[in-house]
């Protein structure tokens, strides 16, 4: 197969060389405005060609591999007993981005909750501000366990909004949420 960044053959969707160029992941936290800390470990510019896969078919590699690359960060104390609950992993397109990254949380010994927080509204936020987002929120449903630990995943944060209302939800839900992580910040 040849690499997705420069093309040349490579045994991997991202070879070695773009690995190296492109996916140094730094950890940053951000504290969004519900308290709620996010981590976060590249910047959206950074990686941005390969998270625009993520409708593709080949997005299911190029995600495997940057949750992969991202976590190599994360200290190996296992997490016994946290969940990792994806936000909205709602497979329409053969595949869930967010729920490829609480699967991969599974090496780290989190324990992924998949199918179990879903939108009810799936409005397109891109290009819209920060009022529209505001007057149309996500409504999510979650019908996981109660009285658990847990982590939010998702691909990016951008003003915050979904994963604050993904944790108010859990929240009311009996869900302690420890803090979200996310591929990229595009704030940073
Ligand atoms: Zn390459």
């Amino acid at each position: 197969m040849r690499c997705h960044s420069c093309r040349r053959f490579s045994l991997s969707l991202i070879c070695r060389s773009c690995r190296e160029l492109y996916l140094n992941p730094e950890p940053r936290i951000r504290k969004l405005a519900t308290g709620l800390a996010v981590l976060s470990f590249y910047g959206y510019d950074e990686i941005e060609p390969f998270l625009l896969t993520k409708h593709l078919p080949h997005g299911w590699f190029i995600y495997r591999i940057l949750a992969a690359e991202a976590f190599k960060t994360l200290n190996n104390k296992r997490e016994e007993g946290v969940c990792a609950i994806p936000v909205d992993d709602n497979a329409s397109g053969g595949y869930s981005h967010t729920a490829i990254l609480a699967n991969r949380l599974r090496y780290k010994g989190y324990h992924p909750l998949v199918g179990m927080l879903h939108a009810r509204n799936r409005i397109s936020y891109a290009g819209q501000p920060l009022a529209f987002r505001l007057q149309n929120p996500r409504e999510f449903n979650y019908r996981g366990p109660d009285n658990i630990e847990a982590v939010l995943l998702d691909d990016i944060v951008t003003s915050g909004l979904t994963l604050q209302e993904a944790h108010g939800v859990l929240l009311r839900a009996g869900v302690t949420v420890r803090s979200a992580i996310v591929l990229a910040d595009v704030d940073r």
